[in-house]
């Protein structure tokens, strides 16, 4: 496949996207008018089938890969029960805001972060809720820190 380059197959058979990254590690393609996480699209094309609601989760836990053999469907809580088996929920709650620069790196996880963006509750109640600073829940809502990788 033209778009992944020979020389970035990787030992253990990942195929590393070419066009990867805005910073976050999955690669993008546009199809149908769409930004599209590259294994998103590598699942469609492959597969000939389109992914809708379901999650493309990945088996090697690398996220600029798009070999076909290592995606497979899932549901959201299934992907995210995946990612929390393979840690990395928790590499990613370290990783997550540029790590340490506001101290809410090692407090909160994503589900908290996703529960505050979808809560339309003050930010000082979120704040004493999460036992972080008000200041913390503005970042997190103006997407200043814990940016969603899609
Ligand atoms: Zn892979």
């Amino acid at each position: 496949m033209a778009l992944v380059d020979p020389a970035s197959i990787t030992r253990d058979g990942c195929w590393l996207w070419r066009g990867a990254g805005k910073g976050n590690g999955y690669g993008s393609f546009v199809l149908e008018g769409k930004t599209w996480p590259a294994h998103r699209a590598a699942y469609l094309i492959f597969n000939g089938s389109h992914p809708g609601e379901l999650d493309v989760c990945h088996r090697c836990d690398n996220r600029a890969c798009v070999n076909p053999d290592h995606l497979f469907l899932g549901t959201r809580q299934q992907n995210m029960d995946d990612c929390r088996r393979k840690g990395r929920t928790a590499r990613g709650s370290r990783l997550g805001p540029r790590s340490g620069e506001d101290g809410t790196a090692a407090k909160l996880t994503w589900d908290q972060v996703r529960q505050i963006r979808a809560s339309s509750a003050p930010s000082k109640q979120l704040a004493a809720q999460f036992n972080i600073t008000n200041d913390n829940i503005n970042r997190i809502r103006r997407n200043d820190t814990w940016k969603e990788t899609q």
